[in-house]
C-alpha cells in the first residue's frame, strides 16, 4: 500500500502553488499535479514569438501580487522573486497626447485628473491610504471571514463596501472631467462587465489603492518568476511536483486525506463526481490577446504612456463601456476595443534582446468567439502610438479557443475562470459558509473561481488550504 499523503493539490497556478505551500509549511506531506510541462498556469512566461523574447502568456503586472498578504508572508525573494517598478503604474492616454495617470503618489495622480477632480480623488482614497495591509487582510482575505475569522478592521471594510458594492459609473458621477472617469472606468474594466454593473467600483478602488501602497510591479524575468519562487519554496519544504499530468478522475490520484483543486468548478464536478453542483456557475467574456516582439519601445504620443508599466487605451469611460458591453452582453466583438496593454521590458532588460521590447495587449471579446481581432487592436494602437505597426518584428495571437487550450481553467476563454461581474465577484462558486469546501468531505476548490476571485495573489489558495487544514486538524 502506498503511504497516505496529507494532501494532494491539482493544478500549479498561483492558487494551487500557494495552497501546497501553506499545507507543507504546516508540516504536512503534499504532492502537486500539473497538466502542463511546467508550473505557473496564469503566471507563466514563454518565448511565444522569436528567440530571446520572453512573453507573459497571461498575467504581466501584479497590483494585488506585491501587496498580497499570502505572498508577503513567504520568503519568495530567497527563491528568486524580485519586483521591478515602472516609473508609473498606469497611464490612460487621450488622442491629444495628454493622459490621466495612476502614480505611486496620490499627489501626482490627483494632479493628472485636472483641478476640478483632484480634490475629489484625494477625498475618495484618503480613508484607505496607509491602511492597505488592513484592507487587504479583509478584502483579499474575504475568505477568512468565511473560514471563521472575523474581519480585522470591520469599520474600514464597511466603509470600503459602501463605495465598492456600487457600479463604477455611480462613482464616476462624482467626477466632473473625463480624465478621472476614464481612469476609474479602465480600472473597473478589468472585470469584463459594463461600467454600470454592481460592485465594479470595488476592483477599481482596490487597484488604485494598490498603486499607492505597493505599486504595480512586474517580476524580473516575467510572471513565471512568481510561480518558480512558489514552487522552489514548496520543494524546499519537502513537497513534490509532478508536471505533465492532467488529472481526469479522483481515483487516479494517490491516496490522501485532502484533495485541493486549482481547477474550474465545472472540471472539479466532473473529476470528483459532484454531479451538477456548480451548474449555475456563470462563465463570462473573454479576450483576444496579442504578444508582440518589437524593434523598439511603443511610440506612444503621450509621454506618460512611455513611462507606464500598464497603458489603458479607451480612451474615454463611454468608449470603454461600449466595448465591454459589446463583448460581455451583446455577444459581439467591439469595433473599437478597449485595450489593456503591458510593457514589462521598460524595466526588465532580461525580457528581450538589447534595444528590443516585448509588449502585450488585449481587447475584450465574447466567450468562445472565434474571430481575429488583430486589425481592430492595431488600428486602436495606431491612434495613440502612430508608427506602432512599423516596430512589429513578430506577433503571437490568442483568442478564446487558444486561451482555453492553454489552460483548462479558461472555460470558453474566460480569463477570470467564471464571470466576476456583479455578486459573483464575491459569491463564488456559490453561496456557502465555506466556499472552498465541496459536498465531498475530502475535496476542496482553491482556484480563482473562489473568493477573492481573479488575479495573481494566491489568496484563494491560502484560504482553501486553511479550510482543509482546520478540518484535518479537527479529526
Ligand atoms: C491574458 C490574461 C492576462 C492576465 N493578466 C493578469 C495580470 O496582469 N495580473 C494579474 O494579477 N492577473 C492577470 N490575469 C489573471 C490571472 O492570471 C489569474 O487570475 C490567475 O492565474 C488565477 O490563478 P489560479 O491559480 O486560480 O489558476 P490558473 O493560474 O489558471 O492555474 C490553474 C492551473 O491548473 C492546471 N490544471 C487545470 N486543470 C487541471 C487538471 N485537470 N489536471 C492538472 N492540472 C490542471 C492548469 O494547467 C493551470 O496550470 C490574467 C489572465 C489572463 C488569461
Amino acid at each position: 500500500m502506498p503511504p497516505i499523503r496529507d494532501a494532494v493539490v491539482v493544478g500549479a497556478g498561483p492558487n494551487g502553488l500557494t495552497a501546497a505551500v501553506e499545507l507543507a509549511r504546516r508540516g504536512m506531506s503534499v504532492e502537486l499535479f500539473e497538466a502542463h510541462a511546467s508550473v505557473g498556469g496564469g503566471a507563466s512566461t514563454e518565448e511565444l514569438t522569436l528567440p530571446g523574447f520572453r512573453h507573459d502568456t497571461c498575467s504581466a503586472v501584479h497590483p494585488t501580487g506585491a501587496g498580497s498578504p499570502a505572498f508577503r508572508d513567504m520568503p519568495l525573494a530567497e527563491h528568486g522573486l524580485e519586483w521591478l517598478h515602472p516609473p508609473l503604474p498606469l497611464a490612460n492616454p487621450f488622442p491629444d497626447g495628454s493622459s490621466a495617470v495612476l502614480a505611486h503618489s496620490v499627489a501626482e495622480t490627483a494632479a493628472s485628473l485636472g483641478p476640478r477632480d483632484a480634490g475629489t480623488y484625494r477625498r475618495l482614497v484618503a480613508p484607505f491610504l496607509d491602511r492597505w495591509d488592513e484592507l487587504a487582510a479583509d478584502f483579499l482575505g474575504f475568505g477568512s471571514a468565511l473560514n471563521g475569522r472575523l474581519p480585522q478592521s470591520p469599520l474600514l471594510l464597511a466603509r470600503f463596501g459602501l463605495q465598492g458594492l456600487r457600479p463604477v459609473s455611480w462613482l464616476n458621477h462624482r467626477f466632473r472631467d473625463e480624465q478621472a472617469r476614464a481612469l476609474f472606468g479602465g480600472l473597473a474594466g478589468h472585470v469584463i462587465a459594463p461600467l454600470g454593473s454592481l460592485a465594479t467600483a470595488a476592483p477599481a478602488l482596490v487597484f488604485a489603492l494598490a498603486a499607492h501602497a505597493y505599486g504595480w510591479p512586474v517580476p524580473r524575468g516575467g510572471s513565471q518568476a512568481i510561480s518558480d519562487a512558489l514552487a522552489g519554496y514548496f520543494r524546499a519544504l519537502g513537497g513534490t511536483v509532478h508536471t505533465g499530468t492532467e488529472v481526469k478522475r479522483l481515483d487516479e490520484l494517490p491516496p490522501a486525506r485532502a484533495y485541493i483543486f486549482d481547477t474550474s468548478p465545472t472540471a472539479l464536478a466532473r473529476i470528483a463526481g459532484l454531479g451538477d453542483a456548480y451548474a449555475r456557475y456563470r462563465y463570462g467574456g473573454s479576450v483576444f490577446k496579442i504578444d508582440y516582439a518589437l524593434d523598439g519601445p511603443v511610440p506612444w504620443t503621450s509621454e506618460d504612456a512611455r513611462r507606464a508599466g500598464t497603458v489603458h487605451v479607451g480612451p474615454t469611460a463611454g468608449a470603454m463601456d461600449r466595448a465591454l458591453r459589446d463583448a460581455s452582453v451583446e455577444g459581439r466583438a467591439p469595433e473599437r476595443p478597449f485595450l489593456i496593454t503591458a510593457q514589462p521590458s521598460l524595466v526588465d532588460s532580461t525580457r528581450a534582446p538589447e534595444g528590443k521590447h516585448v509588449f502585450w495587449a488585449y481587447g475584450h471579446v465574447p466567450n468562445g468567439w472565434e474571430g481575429d481581432l488583430t486589425d481592430a487592436v492595431e488600428r486602436q494602437l495606431e491612434r495613440f502610438a502612430p508608427g506602432f505597426r512599423d516596430r512589429v518584428l513578430a506577433r503571437a495571437t490568442a483568442g478564446p479557443p487558444q486561451l482555453a487550450a492553454r489552460n483548462a481553467n479558461y472555460v470558453g476563454g474566460d480569463i477570470a475562470c467564471g464571470s466576476a461581474a456583479g455578486l459573483q465577484l464575491m459569491i463564488r462558486p456559490k453561496l456557502a459558509r465555506v466556499p472552498y469546501a465541496t459536498a465531498h468531505p475530502a475535496v476542496y476548490l482553491c482556484s480563482s473561481a473562489t473568493p477573492p476571485g481573479p488575479g495573481v495573489h494566491g489568496m484563494a489558495g491560502h484560504h482553501a488550504a486553511r479550510a482543509a487544514w482546520r478540518r484535518l486538524r479537527s479529526r
